[in-house]
């Protein structure tokens, strides 16, 4: 965009309401059914932010999540995800390609659909994949098995028990 253009933009854009602002971002040029990807900053894991004045004081949000709970009037709550159920695009805002889920159907989502570790049912030391065992980290989307979580726990475990276990028989032989 020229910096006139965008000059004048910006003079509109203050008058604006917040919805307003965010959909004045929101490029919807191909169409009602085609993504409509973001068009200010884009966060290394591909989501859209949107700054917003709350209070006198700027808060940054997570464009889809500011989307959707601004369309059902309250806020997303701490276990409630947005989904792109349709395209798997994360800098879309299309609300036809949004879901609202919380966080266990999301996963059971993803394992359903054999996304989540490319498509593979289990882990690399043979857990399965099931939405209880999957944990999906929120900010990036990342897979992580909940099994081997505990493994390593106990790995860590072990390796600290070995150097004290000669103080154990110490106390023993007392
Ligand atoms: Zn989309
Ligand atoms: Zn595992």
């Amino acid at each position: 965009m020229p910096q006139g253009e965008r000059r004048a933009k910006q003079a509109y854009t203050r008058g604006l309401s917040d919805y307003e602002r965010f959909m004045s971002y929101v490029d919807t040029s191909d169409g009602p059914d085609a993504c409509h990807p973001w068009g200010r900053y884009i966060n290394d894991t591909g989501y859209g932010e949107f700054d917003v004045t709350e209070n006198g004081r700027q808060r940054k949000h997570k464009a889809t999540r500011w989307l959707m709970g601004y369309l059902r009037g309250k806020e997303l709550g701490p276990d409630e995800e947005v989904m792109h159920e349709v395209c798997d695009n994360p800098p879309c805002l299309n609300r036809r390609h949004l879901t609202v889920a919380t966080h266990a159907e999301n996963v059971a989502d993803m394992v359903r659909k054999g996304r989540g570790y490319k498509g593979k049912t289990h882990c690399k030391r043979r857990h399965e994949h099931t939405p209880e065992n999957t944990y999906i980290e929120p900010s990036t989307g990342r897979r992580q098995c909940r099994a081997c979580w505990a493994v390593r726990r106990e790995e860590k475990r072990a390796a600290r028990s070995t150097p004290a276990s000669g103080a154990v028989t110490q106390a023993a032989s007392t």
